[in-house]
C-alpha cells in the first residue's frame, strides 16, 4: 500500500447552517466619558489576527454618549486595526449602565451577527458580557490568555486558566453564536498605530425610553485610585515575595524600585501579610503586568504567579534556591541571599545612573 492510500482522506468540515449569517469579529471598544481603556487596542490587535486567519472584517463597537467624541473613537479604532466601526450613541448611554448598554449591544449582534464578541476582562467589560451572553444565550470564556481560531470550523479555541490556575483550558463554543470571550489588560499585546489606516463608520440608531430603566446616574465621581500604583502599564517592577522573611527586608525592595524609577509588586503571600497593599499583587488574583524589566526577588514563581508577570520582555530572579521553579523561565538568574544582593544592587544602580546623568 503506497502512502497516499493509508493516510485516511480529509473529511471536509461543514459549517452548522445556523451560523453562516454570523460573519466577522468583532471588539467592544470602552470608553468612559471619551476616554478609551487600553485594552480595547490589545484587543483589536489579537483581533486582527483571528479576522485575518477567517478572512473576516474586524470591526470595533462603540457605545457612548451623544456628547462624547464617538467619531474620534472610531478613527483611533481604525488605526489600531479595525475596518468598520459600529456607533451607537444616546442621552442613555452617556455613563455605563448594565441595562441599556446590554440592550445596545445584543440588539448590535442580533441585527448584524458577528461570530466572535470580545470585550475587555475589565468592571465594566467583566459586567457586560456576562449580561449580553446569558440574554443572546451563548457561550462567555471569561478572562482569556489566549486565543486562536481555526480557519474551517470557525471555532473559536479561547484559553484559560483553571483549576486554581494550575492548569490551562481551551473552551470553544461550538452549539452557538457569537462566540463570547473577555481578555484581561495587559494579557495581549499592544498593537502599533498606523496613522494611514482608516475605515467605515456605521452609525446605528438606540431608542429606549430613561423611564423604563431602574438605575438612575445621580453623580459622577471620579475614580479615587488614579494616583495609586498603576502596576500593569508600568515599564519597571521589582516585585518581593516570601523569600524577603520580613517587612523591614521588604524596604529593600522599594529603595531599589524608588532607585530605578520603578513600581513595587508582590507575591500574594506577602499582600495577605500586609507587607505590600493588594494593588501590588501579580498573579492570576492580581494584576497582569508587562514591563519591559521584571526583578523577581525571593519569589518562587509558582504558575499564579507567573499567568500574571511572564508577559515581561526580561525576567531576572534573585533567589537563593537554584531549583526555584522561576529560573525555568527568567531570562537571568542570580543565585544568592536577597538582603545581600538588593542593597549591592541599588548602590551599582545608584553610581551607575549618577555617572550616566554626569556624562550627559
Ligand atoms: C487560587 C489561587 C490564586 C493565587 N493567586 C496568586 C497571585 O495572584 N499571585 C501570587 O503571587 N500568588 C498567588 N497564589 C499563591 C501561589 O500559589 C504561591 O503560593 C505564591 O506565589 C508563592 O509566593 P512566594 O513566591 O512569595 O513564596 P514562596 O513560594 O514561599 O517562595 C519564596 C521563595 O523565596 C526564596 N528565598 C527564601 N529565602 C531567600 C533569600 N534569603 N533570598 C532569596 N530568595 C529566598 C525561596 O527559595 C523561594 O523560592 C495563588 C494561589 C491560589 C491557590
Amino acid at each position: 500500500m503506497s502512502e497516499q492510500a493509508k493516510k485516511p482522506a480529509k473529511k471536509k468540515v461543514e459549517l452548522d447552517p445556523r451560523f453562516v449569517n454570523y460573519r466577522h469579529v468583532w471588539v467592544v471598544v470602552e470608553s468612559e466619558r471619551g476616554e478609551v481603556h487600553t485594552v480595547s487596542w490589545e484587543l483589536l490587535g489579537e483581533g486582527r489576527k483571528l479576522a485575518d486567519t477567517l478572512g473576516a472584517q474586524l470591526c470595533g463597537v462603540v457605545i457612548c454618549g451623544p456628547g462624547e467624541r464617538g467619531a474620534g473613537i472610531c478613527a483611533e479604532a481604525f488605526q489600531y486595526g479595525a475596518d468598520q466601526c459600529y456607533l451607537m450613541q444616546d442621552e442613555v448611554l452617556a455613563d455605563y449602565r448594565n441595562e441599556p448598554y446590554t440592550k445596545a449591544l445584543t440588539d448590535l449582534v442580533n441585527t448584524y451577527q458577528p461570530e466572535i464578541l470580545m470585550l475587555g476582562a475589565t468592571t465594566l467589560g467583566r459586567d457586560l458580557a456576562g449580561s449580553v451572553a446569558t440574554t443572546l444565550g451563548t457561550g462567555l470564556v471569561a478572562d482569556c490568555t489566549e486565543l486562536a481560531v481555526d480557519a474551517e470550523t470557525r471555532n473559536l479555541a479561547a484559553t484559560r486558566p483553571t483549576f486554581g490556575g494550575s492548569l490551562l483550558c481551551t473552551i470553544m463554543t461550538q452549539r452557538h453564536r457569537p462566540q463570547m470571550a473577555t481578555v484581561r489588560p495587559r494579557v495581549m499585546s499592544m498593537p502599533d498605530a498606523d496613522a494611514a489606516r482608516s475605515g467605515e463608520i456605521i452609525p446605528v440608531p438606540f431608542a429606549m425610553d430613561e423611564q423604563t430603566i431602574v438605575t438612575k446616574v445621580l453623580e459622577f465621581i471620579a475614580d479615587d485610585s488614579r494616583d495609586k500604583p498603576n502596576l500593569p502599564f508600568a515599564d519597571i517592577i521589582v516585585a518581593g515575595g516570601r523569600g524577603l522573611k520580613n517587612p523591614e527586608n521588604f524596604q529593600l525592595v522599594h529603595e531599589l524600585a524608588r532607585v530605578l524609577g520603578a513600581e513595587v509588586g508582590a507575591s500574594r503571600p506577602v499582600v495577605q501579610a500586609g507587607w505590600a497593599d493588594l494593588e501590588r499583587q501579580v498573579g492570576q488574583s492580581g494584576k497582569t503586568v508587562r514591563p519591559k524589566l521584571y526583578i523577581a526577588v525571593g519569589i518562587s514563581g509558582a504558575i499564579q504567579h507567573r499567568v500574571g508577570m511572564d508577559g515581561a520582555d526580561v525576567i531576572i530572579a534573585i533567589n537563593s534556591d537554584p531549583n526555584a521553579p522561576i529560573f525555568d523561565f527568567a531570562h537571568y538568574g542570580i543565585v544568592g541571599n536577597a538582603m545581600t544582593i538588593l542593597p549591592a544592587l541599588t548602590d551599582a544602580f545608584k553610581s551607575h545612573l549618577a555617572q550616566a546623568r554626569k556624562a550627559g
